[in-house]
C-alpha cells in the first residue's frame, strides 16, 4: 500500500505521538518515533515501539464474520451479507416490539473520530435512541463534567508544549512515567534542564512517578478533596492567591473559601493520612510558582466522588489564576488515543455532536436538522454500567460492542458475564479473537485495526491527526465505518452512503462551523500535508489553537470561570470493615495496554511484570500472615482473585493494588481484577469507581 514510509499516531494512549512506518526487506513493516513531530520529537515509549509485532502477527485476528443461530448451537462463518441481514432482522424486530430503547451501542476511545461520529448518528439520529456510551465512561467522565461545570464547556485549556513553559507539576491519580510515558519524559527533560522545576505528585503508591517528585504526598485512598481544599486554605492565608483573576474573571469563590476553612490543615493532614508539613509545602510550591500545571488521570475520575475531586482541583488553578497563561493550567491525561474525538461528536449516552447539551431542547432541535431526522430524544441513553444493568434486568435486548473488551474491564465482571448471557442479542465488532467478550457473541464482525483503515483521532491536547491507511486488513475484516454504514443502510436508513472516511470527517466539521470546537477549515488535505492541529481551526489558513482562555474569557454565560464547591469530600461508599479491611485500588502496569488484546501478544512487552501481583504493604502481609511470593486469595464481596503477594513499602499501609489488564487466563478468571471491584459510580459523570473497593486478603 505504500513505498518508502508512511507518518501516522500511535494507537495507544491520548498522549498521540506521531509514528513513522516503514517496511523491512521482507516488506514486513516496523515503526519508528516521527522526528518531526510536535508531541514526541521521535521519542516512543515500549508499546508504541513494538506496535509493529502486532499489525504483522495476524494469528489471532477475527478473519470472517461468525454467527450462531442460537445459543445452542455453535458459531459458524457466514458471508458479511448474511452476518448484517440478520443483525438488521434482529435490531428491526427487537426495535418494533419493544422500541428503541431496547437496543443500543457500546463503543470504544479506540474508535476513530468517523467511527464514532457514524455510530453515533445512527443511534441518535436514526435508531432514535440515546443508547450509546463507550469505554470512555469509564476514563474521562468525572473530568468532562468537571470542565463543563468550571468553564462552561468540555475544554482541556492547556497544551503539552506549556510543560517547556512551567515550573511546578502537580501530577494526583495518576502515573505518566508508566501510563503516559513520552509526556513524562518531557517532564523530566524539562527539570533536568531546569533544577528549580517542583513535582509534586499525590498518590496512595509510591510509583516511578512519586519517586521522579520532589515531594510525594502518600495520601489515603478517597481523601483527595480534603487535600486539594487544606492547600486551597493555606494558599489563601499565605497571600499566595491572584486576587484580580478571582475578581474579574470568576464566580462562587466566597462559597469555596467558606468550604475550604471549615477544615483545619492540620485536620486535613489526619483525614488524609499526609504530614501536615507537606500540605504547607505542597502549597508554597505551587503558590510560588509562576506557571503551574495540574495533571490527572484515573486517580481522580474514576471514584463515586471523581466530579467533585475534579472540581476541587480546578479550584487550585482558578485561585491561583493559573490558567489561559502560557505554562499553566489544568491538564486531564487521556487514557485513551481518541476519548477526546469521542467527545468531540458525542458518542456517550448523555452528551450531543460539537459538544452540544442532550438536555438543550434548541441543540437536540439543530442536530436532528442537520443529520435530516424529525427528532433527537431527550431521554439520556444507558452509559456503560446502566447499559449491562439494563441487559440483565431485561430492559435492554440487544447490544452492540465494538472495539472494547467489557468483560474485563467493567466493574465487577461476573454480573457484566450474567448480563450477556441474559442479552437476546449480542454483536461483537473487534480485531482479535483474544477478546474475552467474543465468547458471549452471537455474531461476530471483524474490524479492521490501526494502519488498516485511515480516519483521524483527537489526543489529550487538542490535537487532531490523520491516520492513514497503510495496509491491506486480513481475511474479510472491514472498517467499522463501512460496517455500520452498511448496517444503516440494510435497516433503510438515509444518509449513510459514503464513499470514504473523509466524506464522514467533511460532514463533522460542517458540524462545527461556528462553535467552540469550530474545525471548519481544517479537511484531510490539511492534515495530510501540514501535519496536526489543535482545535478550535475556525479560520481559512489558521494554525490552530495551543492554549484555550488566553483572554480570561470563559464559556460560561456569564463568561466567568466558576469555583464550584463539591457537595462532598470524602468516598465514604464502602468503609473498611472486619470482614473487608483493606482498601483495594486498581491500575496499570507500563508495557501493558487495557485488557491486554494486542499488547499481550507481543513478548517483550511481557518481561517487565509478567503476571499479575497483589502489591501490600509490610504491616498489612504480617497482619494477614503473607509473605512476599505467597498465593494470596483476595475477596471481595463480589468475588475472588488469587496471585502472588509483593511485599512492598511502596503502597500505603491499609491500601492493596492490582494491576487491571488481565483476563480469563488458560481457563481461570481468577487473574482478573475486576472480579472485585464495587459497582458504585459517581452520581454526575456516571463513572465507575475503580479505586475504593473493600477486599480481605490471605494466604491461598
Ligand atoms: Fe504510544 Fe502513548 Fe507510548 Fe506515545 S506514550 S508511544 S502515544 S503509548
Amino acid at each position: 500500500m505504500f513505498n518508502n514510509e508512511v507518518k501516522t499516531t500511535c494507537s495507544y494512549c491520548g498522549v498521540g505521538c506521531g509514528i513513522v512506518v516503514k517496511k523491512d526487506i521482507n516488506n514486513k513493516i516496523f515503526v519508528e518515533g516521527d522526528k518531526d513531530h510536535p508531541v514526541n520529537k521521535g521519542m516512543l515509549c515500549s508499546k508504541g515501539m513494538n506496535l509493529h509485532y502486532v499489525v504483522n502477527d495476524i494469528s489471532d485476528r477475527i478473519l470472517y464474520p461468525e454467527m450462531r443461530w442460537s445459543r445452542s448451537h455453535p458459531r459458524e462463518r457466514v458471508s458479511w451479507d448474511a452476518a448484517l441481514d440478520r443483525a438488521s432482522s434482529v435490531f428491526k424486530s427487537v426495535i418494533k416490539k419493544y422500541g428503541p430503547d431496547s437496543v443500543g451501542f457500546y463503543v470504544s476511545g479506540q474508535s476513530l473520530t468517523e467511527e464514532y461520529y457514524i455510530a453515533n448518528k445512527l443511534t441518535k439520529g436514526f435508531l432514535g435512541t440515546n443508547n450509546i456510551d463507550t469505554n470512555s465512561r469509564l476514563c474521562m467522565s468525572s473530568a468532562v463534567v468537571g470542565y463543563k461545570k468550571t468553564f462552561g464547556e468540555d475544554s482541556v485549556p492547556t497544551s503539552y508544549e506549556d510543560i517547556e513553559l512551567a515550573d511546578c507539576f502537580l501530577i494526583t491519580g495518576a502515573n505518566p512515567a508508566w501510563c503516559h510515558p513520552i509526556l513524562f519524559r518531557r517532564i523530566e527533560k524539562h527539570k533536568e534542564q531546569n533544577p528549580d522545576v517542583q513535582i509534586i505528585v499525590v498518590d496512595p503508591r509510591k510509583t516511578d512517578s512519586a519517586n521522579f517528585a520532589d515531594l510525594h504526598l502518600q495520601l489515603l485512598p478517597g481523601t483527595d478533596i480534603i487535600l486539594y481544599n487544606a492547600i486551597g486554605r493555606r494558599l489563601f492565608e499565605r497571600g499566595l492567591i491572584d486576587d484580580d483573576f478571582i475578581k474579574n474573571h470568576t464566580e462562587g469563590f466566597k462559597d469555596y473559601k467558606e468550604q475550604i476553612f471549615s477544615v483545619s490543615v492540620k485536620k486535613a493532614s489526619k483525614l488524609c493520612g499526609v504530614p501536615e508539613k507537606d500540605i504547607r509545602k505542597a502549597a508554597d510550591i505551587i503558590g510560588l510558582s509562576k506557571g503551574f500545571i495540574s495533571m490527572w488521570a484515573m486517580g481522580l475520575n474514576q471514584s463515586v466522588v471523581g466530579v467533585n475531586k475534579n472540581l476541587a482541583l480546578l479550584n487550585l488553578s482558578l485561585i491561583t489564576g493559573q490558567v489561559g497563561k502560557p505554562g499553566s493550567g489544568p491538564f486531564s491525561l487521556t487514557g485513551q488515543p481518541n476519548a477526546m474525538g469521542g467527545r468531540e461528536v458525542g458518542g456517550m449516552a448523555n452528551l450531543l455532536a460539537v459538544h452540544k447539551d442532550l438536555q438543550n431542547e434548541e441543540h437536540r432541535r439543530e442536530v436532528a436538522q442537520f443529520w435530516g431526522v424529525d427528532r433527537i430524544s431527550d431521554k439520556p441513553g444507558y452509559t456503560a454500567t446502566e447499559m449491562f444493568e439494563a441487559l440483565e434486568s431485561g430492559k435492554l435486548k440487544a447490544v452492540w460492542i465494538a472495539c472494547t473488551n467489557p468483560l474485563v474491564s467493567l466493574p465487577n465482571t461476573h454480573r457484566i458475564e450474567k448480563a450477556l448471557k441474559q442479552a437476546k442479542f449480542v454483536v461483537v465488532q473487534d480485531i482479535s479473537h483474544r477478546s474475552d467478550t467474543v465468547a458471549y457473541a452471537d455474531l461476530v464482525l471483524p474490524a479492521a485495526g490501526w494502519l488498516e483503515k485511515e480516519g483521524t483521532m483527537t489526543n489529550s491536547e487538542r490535537r487532531i491527526s490523520y491516520l492513514p491507511k497503510a495496509v491491506n486488513a486480513p481475511g474479510e475484516a472491514r472498517p467499522d465505518v463501512e460496517i455500520f454504514c452498511d448496517f444503516a443502510q440494510r435497516m433503510g436508513f438515509r444518509g449513510f452512503n459514503y464513499n470514504s472516511a473523509e466524506e464522514i470527517y467533511d460532514e463533522y466539521c460542517e458540524m462545527t462551523k461556528g462553535t467552540n470546537i469550530d474545525v471548519s477549515y481544517l479537511n484531510y488535505d490539511r492534515l495530510k500535508n501540514e501535519g496536526t492541529f489543535q482545535w478550535p481551526v475556525p479560520e481559512y489558513r489558521h494554525s490552530g489553537t495551543s492554549r484555550l482562555f488566553a483572554d480570561k474569557k470563559f464559556y460560561t454565560p456569564s463568561q466567568k470561570a466558576v469555583f464550584n464547591v463539591p457537595d462532598q469530600v470524602l468516598n465514604t461508599s464502602e468503609m473498611p470493615t472486619e470482614d473487608f479491611p483493606l482498601i483495594l485500588t486498581t491500575g496499570r502496569v507500563r508495557d501493558q495496554w487495557h485488557t491486554m488484546t494486542r499488547t499481550g501478544k507481543v513478548s517483550r512487552l511481557k518481561t517487565h511484570y509478567p503476571t499479575p501481583v497483589l502489591e501490600i504493604n509490610p504491616v498489612d502481609a504480617y497482619l494477614n500472615k503473607v509473605k512476599d511470593g505467597d498465593i494470596t486469595e483476595i475477596k471481595s464481596k463480589n468475588g475472588v482473585v488469587r496471585v502472588r503477594a509483593k511485599v512492598t513499602d511502596a503502597i500505603k499501609k491499609g491500601v492493596v493494588f492490582l494491576p487491571m489488564h488481565w483476563g480469563k487466563q488458560l481457563q481461570s478468571d481468577l487473574n482478573r481484577a475486576n472480579n472485585l471491584t464495587n459497582t458504585h459510580v459517581d452520581p454526575q459523570s456516571k463513572e465507575p469507581d475503580f479505586k475504593f473497593t473493600t477486599v480481605s486478603v490471605s494466604k491461598y
